[in-house]
């Protein structure tokens, strides 16, 4: 604390994860040596910087930017970039230092870094988000590359937003090595990138259930959040047979007890990702209810999908999903649950994935990604999506392997543990620098 002070966000993430890994130490003392421990708190590198960009109107904009380059023992650093007026340090840490053990989970080589800025994409002209764009990639660039650094997407950074920082990225460095992951399908990019984060997150929950000898065909779901990993984990859920009744977004949400169906996804998917509106218009399209400033949590469901932000589930949310009987919490966002909200489920026995363990899919196929642009090659659709499932499945098996007592999976417990695992032996194995 002393070190890191007004750093919450971070000081929250490294708190789960040691409260989980200290009984393991304690057990396996060799992970306390060389001063393992420290070394996997303090990033690598963390890079702060002034992007200034000219609006529509010619008055000259300001904002801060940060790339976290936090654990490099495994592979080059990877994670999203995030533009939302609320980015600073703590967050950006926050989210590297997670993404480290997620990528582990993952079983490809990727290290784990995070950036962004305070930018705010809402409300800006497509060429004040490439003029943005472009700005920020004249500092980032010189820090990126296919072995060094490789970002992707994050909230408020879509197709639109990577498609503008990989091409500048390709000017700057007069490269056409892919250096970003999310990128558009004719420059490199995946099949499944964009619905891999929704898709993961709903194995997952599918594998959980299935370990408890349960299924997610005939449950009710609700999903916070109402951009890229709230879409696709609505649109998994329906193919497997689940309702969702629930999305939201910053300002409130919305209840529809008879259930998504395609259409209305499409509707949703358009209304966001191409008018760029809010969910209270399509409330009002669909004569569904919208309940401003509130979360979805008061609704009774089987199944929980918080995939909009961090602390979006607080104790409150906690107990009332317990008292209306939910069995399965997976988290589509990164650390969308309170640390007292997480103790709550685990108390009651509800089965709960942190998100570094169900939200690994969009990680996962952005690795995917980084191997197919090695390759010069694109594997189609079925073959990414049978290796996500794979990966997924992978991550269960491991989270089961660490974290199970008895019949009971701690998930939260497995898969920090089991993430740890890989990176503290590659941290030793490689010395201490
Ligand atoms: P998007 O920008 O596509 O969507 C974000 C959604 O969350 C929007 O509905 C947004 O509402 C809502 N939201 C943002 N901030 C807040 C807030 N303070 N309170 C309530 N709702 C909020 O982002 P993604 O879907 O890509 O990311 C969602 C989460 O998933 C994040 O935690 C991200 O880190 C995590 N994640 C994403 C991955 C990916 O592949 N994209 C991979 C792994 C994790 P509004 O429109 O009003 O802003």
């Amino acid at each position: 604390h002393a070190r890191d002070p007004n750093q919450p966000e971070f000081m929250q993430a490294v708190k789960e994860v040691m409260a989980c890994l200290w009984p393991f130490i304690e057990n396996n003392p060799r992970y306390a040596e060389y001063g393992l421990l420290s070394r996997l708190v303090e990033p690598e590198r963390a890079i702060q910087f002034r992007v200034s960009w000219v609006d529509d109107n010619g008055r000259v904009q300001t904002n801060r930017a940060f790339r976290i380059q936090h654990n490099s023992a495994i592979g080059p650093f990877k994670g999203g970039m995030r533009f939302h007026p609320s980015v600073n340090l703590s967050i950006l840490k926050f989210l590297a230092f997670e993404q480290t053990f997620k990528n582990a989970l993952t079983t490809l080589p990727m290290g784990g870094g995070k950036g962004g800025s305070d930018f705010d994409p809402k409300g800006k002209s497509d060429a004040e988000v490439m003029r943005f764009c472009q700005a920020l990639m004249i500092e980032l660039y010189r820090h990126l590359g296919p072995d060094t650094d490789v970002p992707a997407g994050d909230i408020g950074v879509g197709a639109r937003e990577v498609g503008f920082m990989a091409g500048m990225m390709k000017k700057l460095s007069n490269s056409a090595s892919s250096v970003f992951t999310g990128k558009g399908i004719t420059f490199g990019g995946s099949l499944i990138r964009p619905e891999a984060t929704g898709y993961g997150t709903v194995y997952f929950a599918e594998e959980m259930l299935q370990h408890a000898k349960q299924s997610l065909d005939g449950l009710t779901v609700s999903v916070s959040g109402s951009g890229n990993v709230a879409q696709y984990a609505i649109e998994k859920c329906m193919q497997m047979g689940a309702k969702v009744v629930t999305v939201s977004d910053s300002h409130g949400c919305v209840v529809d007890m008879a259930g998504f169906t395609p259409a209305k996804l499409e509707a949703l998917i358009d209304l966001k990702n191409n008018r760029r509106d809010r969910i209270e218009t399509y409330a009002k399209e669909h004569n569904l209810t919208y309940e401003i400033g509130k979360r979805p949590w008061h609704v009774p469901v089987d199944v929980a999908l918080p995939c909009a932000t961090q602390n979006e589930l607080e104790l409150d949310d906690a107990k009332m999903l317990i008292k209306n009987g939910v069995r399965c919490v997976a988290e589509g966002a990164n650390m969308p649950t309170s640390l007292d909200a997480v103790d709550a489920f685990i108390g009651a026995k509800v089965l709960y994935a942190p998100g570094k363990a169900s939200n690994a899919g969009g990680v996962a196929v952005s690795g995917l990604e980084m191997s197919q642009n090695a390759l010069r090659l694109n594997w189609p659709r079925e073959e990414v999506d049978a290796r996500l499932h794979a990966i997924m499945r992978d991550i269960h098996e491991n989270c089961v392997r660490y974290g199970a007592h008895g019949n009971e999976v701690n998930y939260l417990n497995g898969a920090n543990i089991a993430g740890f695992v890989k990176v503290a032996d590659a941290m030793l194995a490689q010395g201490v620098y």
